[in-house]
């Protein structure tokens, strides 16, 4: 089969990265509870409208620095998952809405986490996901954003689609979805 997965909090524990580095810049312990939206410029941080808007603008900006990218860790069980997927025959694609022309970066991440894909394809925010998809024939798509889940479908109907559980995905609701807590429990589920 071809699985198509998201990279930040598919793969890659963007947030957790962010919610250690925050605590460290603004002396603010965050935790993932704060992120009830996938824009940061909607999450209440604080009580204070300006405050959240300098977080904002910050968590905006760090997430754009390949620096900082660099250092954050897989999530859990990522590498074993996809190990085991490629072991038996799967391919493994990586989709992820990080700039275009910044593939290099995400090599060099996944190489410095010795972990191994089939492809890396990064399509800018404004690019769907589903045309990705569809060229690559995926089979099975998981990811963290429920639009980028919608989108996989409206290409292709009979992909199955795994949404990883967190806040800002809390409200969506789609029978054709299977929400999960951890990429490993893609393994009793394909
Ligand atoms: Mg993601």
């Amino acid at each position: 089969m071809n699985i198509g997965l998201d990279l930040d909090e598919v793969v890659c524990s963007l947030m957790a990265h962010v919610l250690n580095d925050v605590e460290d810049t603004y002396a603010l312990e965050l935790n993932l509870s704060h992120f009830k939206h996938y824009d940061f410029y909607n999450c209440a941080y604080t009580d204070s409208p300006h405050h959240n808007l300098n977080i904002a603008e910050y968590l905006d900006t760090l997430t754009c620095n390949t620096k900082f990218l660099l250092g954050a860790k897989p999530t859990p069980h990522a590498k074993s998952t996809i190990d085991h997927l490629r072991s038996k025959g799967h391919q493994v694609h990586i989709i992820t809405a990080r700039p275009e022309g910044e593939e290099l970066h995400t090599y060099l991440w996944l190489s410095n986490n010795n972990i191994k894909v089939d492809s890396v394809t990064h399509v800018a925010r404004s690019t769907s996901k589903g045309r990705i998809g569809k060229a690559l024939a995926l089979d099975v798509f998981v990811d963290d954003y429920a639009p980028n889940i919608d989108d996989m479908l409206e290409y292709n109907s009979k992909i199955r689609t795994f949404l990883i559980d967190k806040p800002w995905s809390k409200g969506y609701n789609n029978s054709r979805v299977t929400r999960i807590e951890d990429i490993k429990e893609l393994l009793n589920q394909i």
